[in-house]
């Protein structure tokens, strides 16, 4: 089954239906969005009123684990990119954290050996950094089929060499903008315009609101399309690129309400791509 079949099969189950104060926006929106709704469900094949949301953790952080049970509550799978060198060394993740975040059915993803910039490298070192990461996970029984860019860096000649390692996406930082951009590309398409350099709104710092964060939903709902939420560290203020699990809590809360309400899927990077559509256990979440 493809990620597009998954949302329409989705989308079929919705139980609700819009309330009037949704239903009058709609209508305010008019002709235009009408327009922008029909262009994009023939150019991607995305149900028009979902907006499909990858939940994503980057760099192998110990206090990432406190997601788990946040995702399991609100019954979501998330893709973790992690970085293979930091594996068992303090403050990051151990193999056996991260072998019970996989049995949950949460997506690994690659993010090189050290969290390596990648551009200007010889090509030697972007070699090593990314296809011996991959490989590195893959030994540790992880499967892995894509990539994240350290700091969303990349060029011609890395973009070639995630391709190489086997890799089926990659993420850039950026791409996508926060509203009220009007003119600002609202959504990744899917499939993605370049799966090597998928589109981002880039990583959520702790400045942004949870009003911030459920506006780029939104606004990716009318047309449909991928929004990724990409989340470093999960803790109270520790860090300038954090979210509180509070927070993380209540965000997960909405969107389980709007996925209820036929208006969200959220889904691990692997299922947007389309490798793992197929992966029963990937799927069994979203039912
Ligand atoms: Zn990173």
């Amino acid at each position: 089954m493809s990620a597009v079949e998954i949302l329409r099969t989705e989308k079929g189950r919705a139980r609700g239906l819009p309330t009037r104060e949704e239903q009058a926006v709609l209508v305010c929106i008019g002709a235009c969005l009408a327009a922008i709704l029909v262009a994009s469900v023939l150019l991607t094949g995305v149900p028009a009123g979902v907006a499909v949301v990858s939940l994503e953790f980057d760099d192998t952080l110990a206090n990432q684990l406190s997601a788990r049970s946040i995702l399991a509550e609100h019954r979501m799978h998330a893709t973790f990119f992690v970085n293979s060198g930091r594996l068992d060394r303090p403050g990051y993740l151990t193999v056996a954290q991260l072998r019970a975040l996989a049995s949950d059915g949460h997506e690994i993803g690659g993010h090189t050996i050290d969290h390596a910039r990648l551009p200007g490298l010889p090509a030697r070192e972007q070699r090593h950094q990314i296809c011996e990461d991959r490989r590195a996970l893959l030994a540790l029984g992880f499967d892995v089929s894509d990539f994240a860019y350290p700091n969303g860096d990349y060029d011609s000649a890395s973009a070639e060499q995630v391709r190489a390692c086997g890799y089926e996406s990659a993420r850039e930082v950026g791409g996508i903008g926060y509203p009220p951009c009007i003119f600002c590309t609202w959504a990744e398409t899917i499939p993605p315009r370049d799966p090597m350099a998928t589109r981002t709104p880039g990583s959520l710092r702790r400045a942004h609101s949870l009003p911030r964060i459920q506006s780029l939903v939104r606004r990716a709902q009318p047309a449909g399309g991928w929004i990724q939420l990409t989340f470093h560290h999960l803790c109270d203020a520790c860090d300038d690129y954090s979210i509180s699990t509070e927070d993380l809590s209540t965000l997960l809360g909405w969107l389980a309400e709007e996925r209820e309400a036929g208006r969200v899927a959220v889904l691990t990077v692997r299922q947007v791509i389309g490798s793992g559509a197929s992966d029963e256990n990937d799927l069994h979440f979203q039912h």
